[in-house]
């Protein structure tokens, strides 16, 4: 670092008795895609600010014959571009603390005065041994100003063609979203017509009590049940039946199927996503997240990722046959 602060003997130190200037200039946090690219100096702390993203977990481990805590995770900035972070002690204390305790949404992170880490070409960031001070939530302009732009930012990818959509026809592709005939929720549940419609609405509950990944038919996509040979009557382990081929196979898919309550402003109600939505959003089938969860020991829980989807706002494509009063739209639109 080619600057230093020398205290000389004309140096005086007094207590501040005005308020720091240029408060919100206090941090200068670094596009990740500066960082990436590895331009930066590495002697020079930087300040960050992301989503966290995938697992968090408290280590310990020892470093020098001392047990040491440590604390991995990822950081999303309001584009696609992810960093690796590296906590130590009590900045992953603290981190892990909140997450624990956090019961759903996005989180923010802005760190300071983070060390550039560059190990065998890989970056990742890691606190400071005292220098850092953390961020988490906070009431700040930089964390407010990022949380608007997220959700600016799922706003305009919805505007622009590249859209989340929601459907129970497999052939429809996210090229023809029906923007021409917007509805709203309580104009959906109230026609009775077949209609293909698009629903700009919030996910505002996930349902957590409902099993969020099904096997599949690796043929159809439909739930296999399992089989159970008519003659010995015993379930073989290694067979399924599935009734939409009217066959029995014998591999599977592990595939999503994400419950959830979606809102506008006129009412609510409920969607089921599977891969094509979930995939899109989360970037990770249905077995990876399910493998994750096993290896980290939380394969009961309910995954942080998907109940991160809540708050979020989507275009919804939804193709509803013609039906009866009956008509509910959770079911027989959605369940398989
Ligand atoms: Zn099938």
């Amino acid at each position: 670092h080619p600057f230093k602060i020398f205290f000389t003997w004309s140096t005086h130190v007094k207590k501040n008795c005005e308020e720091i200037p240029n408060d919100s200039l206090r941090f200068n946090c670094i596009s990740f895609d500066d960082l990436l690219s590895q331009k930066h100096d590495e002697k020079v702390f930087v300040d960050v600010i992301g989503e966290i993203v995938g697992p968090c977990d408290l280590k310990e481990i020892t470093v020098r014959n001392a047990p040491c805590k440590i604390l991995n995770l990822q950081l999303k900035d309001c584009g696609d571009s992810i960093i690796n972070c590296v906590f130590w002690e009590k900045y992953a204390e603290d981190i892990h603390s909140y997450v624990q305790s956090f019961s759903g949404g996005a989180i923010v992170l802005l760190c300071s005065l983070m060390r550039i880490n560059i190990y065998n070409g890989k970056l990742t960031i890691q606190s400071g041994k005292a220098s850092t001070k953390l961020f988490i939530n906070s009431d700040i302009t930089e964390i407010n100003e990022f949380k608007e732009t997220m959700s600016k930012d799922v706003m305009s990818t919805t505007s622009c063609g590249s859209l989340l959509t929601l459907s129970n026809c497999t052939q429809v592709s996210s090229d023809h979203i029906p923007f021409d005939n917007r509805k709203t929720i309580s104009q959906l549940l109230t026609s009775y017509e077949e209609t293909r419609c698009c629903i700009y609405a919030t996910i505002c509950a996930l349902k957590i009590e409902a099993p969020w990944w099904y096997l599949g038919c690796p043929g159809c996509a439909k739930k296999v049940n399992p089989y159970l040979n008519p003659e010995t009557e015993e379930i073989e382990m290694d067979k399924f039946s599935c009734d939409g081929c009217e066959t029995i196979v014998c591999s599977t898919k592990t595939r999503y199927q994400v419950h959830c309550k979606v809102l506008d402003h006129t009412g609510t109600t409920s969607f089921v996503m599977f891969d094509r939505e979930v995939i899109q959003l989360i970037h990770k089938s249905a077995y990876e997240l399910l493998e994750q969860q096993v290896q980290f020991n939380c394969g009961n829980e309910f995954p942080r990722e998907l109940l991160g989807l809540e708050g979020r706002e989507f275009v919804f494509t939804v193709n509803k046959p013609e039906t009866s009063k009956n008509y509910t739209p959770s079911t027989l639109l959605f369940d398989y």
